[in-house]
């Protein structure tokens, strides 16, 4: 049974796009004598994979779900029970950054996530090439009428890193309270 102060946080995103590094990085940040998994140890996420946060007094529970094909189909049976969305872009694969939009613009337009607080990160900001944020919300900006009256925030990160993986979780913490 889920206690009332636990909020549900789907991390989305293409395979590939870092969500499982992400994950890791926000429990090792915020989990004490929490050592995480070593990245080069992290395999791409197929199914499921979930963490919890203790923070400010509420817990985030995280669901990391599959970026594949075959697997978006399951994310819209999570989306009713969720209270938040981190929508995870690899910055550094240009050729992927269409399909990358084309699934937000999917999932952005569910009704079930109408109003639900989105995290969209922009991740893998330590490699060289990388696009920044100015040049990644554009692609996304069309999406707009479909983000509508929510609390949305892109912002850059490295899950590899961790750099810019705090800010993040606090944001979407105050945000989803
Ligand atoms: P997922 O399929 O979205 O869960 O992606 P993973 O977390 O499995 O990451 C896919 C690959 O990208 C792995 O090789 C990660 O080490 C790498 N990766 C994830 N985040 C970053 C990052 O911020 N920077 C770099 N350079 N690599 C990353």
């Amino acid at each position: 049974l889920k206690q009332k102060d636990e909020y549900c946080v789907l991390i989305l995103g293409l395979d590939n796009a870092g969500k499982t590094t992400y994950l890791e990085a926000a429990k090792t940040k915020f989990t004490k004598n929490y050592r995480g998994i070593n990245p080069s140890k992290i395999t791409t996420t197929v199914g499921l994979n979930i963490g919890q946060i203790d923070l400010s007094g509420i817990r985030l529970s995280f669901w990391d779900l599959g970026g594949q094909l075959e697997l978006q189909s399951l994310w819209d049976k999570y989306y009713q029970e969720s209270h938040g969305i981190i929508y995870v872009i690899d910055s550094n694969d240009r050729d992927r950054m269409e399909e990358s939009k084309e699934v937000f613009d999917k999932m952005i337009s569910n009704d079930h996530l109408s109003g639900v607080p989105l995290l969209v990160l922009a991740n893998k900001q330590d490699l060289p090439d990388c696009m920044g944020v100015r040049e990644i919300k554009p692609v996304f900006q069309h999406s707009g009428s479909h983000i509508g009256r929510r609390e949305c925030l892109v912002m850059p990160v490295s899950a590899l890193t961790k750099e810019g993986v705090d800010e993040g979780i606090r944001w979407l913490t105050e945000s989803v309270k």
